[in-house]
């Protein structure tokens, strides 16, 4: 049987919670994985060492994890892996490093799995208009999108080992810049709340934030709201040239459900679309649908939810 490793997802200098349903998935492709943490200090895979259903944790250590060179991070990790199967998260860095990795290794990759059985990987294709099921043999560097298998348990208790790894990094970063919102970012989050050009104008889009801040939502965007209004930056985009979301719920407030932007958000659990226009082409894809303006419904929404969390 041939290793399965996971390779953790690190998250502001810890290890992200989705870090947990990469062990589950590996499961499901029959394995109990090696844990793999990039750092560049060990003591980070503490947090992780109550895992459930892991063999081992290996803390890999390089200056290269403290940057964003996919290159070096492929490298690095490289030399310091076992041969085996990888699972690694569906993020836009984490896909970067899948595929180098994967070349290096010479072996497949296949990105964005949102179904495991056994070796056959279920993958959404054509802006997630279909899904493709594709068969491993053999070793393969699989990026699992968040939010789709549920987290293992914590009843665990794994011995760390430390393997020291460089890394050959290509760039380097100068300057990091502070990202202008200090809000939960889309692809992190358990419920998004976005909204569309329909919000008539950028300063609405603190209606959204209300509702978000009373249930722990991140805001997202659309396109045509990103690029009418330079105050929503590009960081809020979901969809096709956006970001890609996998929350429980997702709120699409004035979006008219355009093919680019459901690719982003379409595997959402739950779709709830609020438009003025029954027509609009987000019902067809929403679990629950209110035709109103957003003036009308959003007013009445936050004022439910806030009794409903007290
Ligand atoms: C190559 C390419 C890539 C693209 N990538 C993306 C992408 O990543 N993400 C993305 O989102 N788009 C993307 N687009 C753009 C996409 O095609 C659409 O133009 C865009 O999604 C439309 O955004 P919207 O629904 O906010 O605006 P509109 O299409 O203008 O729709 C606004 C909606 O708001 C409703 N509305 C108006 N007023 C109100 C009100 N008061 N209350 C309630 N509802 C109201 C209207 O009925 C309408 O349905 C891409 C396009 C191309 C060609």
């Amino acid at each position: 049987m041939t290793n399965m490793i996971v390779i953790a997802e690190l998250s502001k200098g810890s290890i992200h919670p989705s870090t947990a349903e990469l062990v589950t998935a590996a499961h499901a492709f029959g394995g109990e994985p090696i844990l793999v943490v990039p750092c560049t200090d060990a003591s980070v895979a503490d947090s992780v060492q109550s895992l459930s259903g892991i063999s081992k944790i290996i803390a890999v250590k390089s200056d290269v994890f403290d940057g964003n060179d996919s290159s070096g991070w492929a490298s690095a990790l490289d030399s310091a892996l076992p041969s085996g199967t990888v699972l690694c998260l569906a993020t836009t860095r984490s896909k970067d490093v899948a595929a180098r990795l994967a070349a290096r290794r010479n072996i497949s990759v296949v990105q964005d799995v949102i179904r495991i059985d056994g070796t056959n990987l279920t993958s959404p294709i054509y802006s997630g208009k279909a899904n493709q099921t594709v068969s491993v043999s053999g070793e393969a560097v699989i990026t699992v999108r968040a939010n789709v298998f549920d987290s293992v348990g914590n009843d665990g208790s794994c011995d760390v080992s430390i393997v020291d790894a460089s890394g050959d990094v290509k760039t380097a970063v100068q300057e990091v810049m502070q990202r202008a919102s200090t809000r939960l970012d889309v692809s992190e989050a358990n419920i998004v709340i976005s909204g569309g050009r329909g919000m008539g104008s950028p300063a609405n889009f603190a209606h959204l934030e209300a509702v978000a801040d009373t249930i722990g939502a991140a805001v997202g965007a659309s396109r045509a709201a990103v690029d009418t209004w330079g105050e929503i930056p590009h960081s809020m985009q979901v969809g096709q040239t956006g970001k890609t979301v996998n929350p429980n719920l997702y709120i699409a407030v004035g979006i008219s459900g355009a093919i680019q932007h459901l690719a982003g958000m379409r595997s959402s659990k739950y779709i709830v679309a609020i438009n003025k226009d029954a027509d609009a082409a987000i019902f067809q894809h929403a679990d629950y649908g209110i035709v109103a303006t957003w003036e009308e419904a959003l007013p009445v929404f936050q004022e439910a939810l806030s009794a409903m969390l007290g």
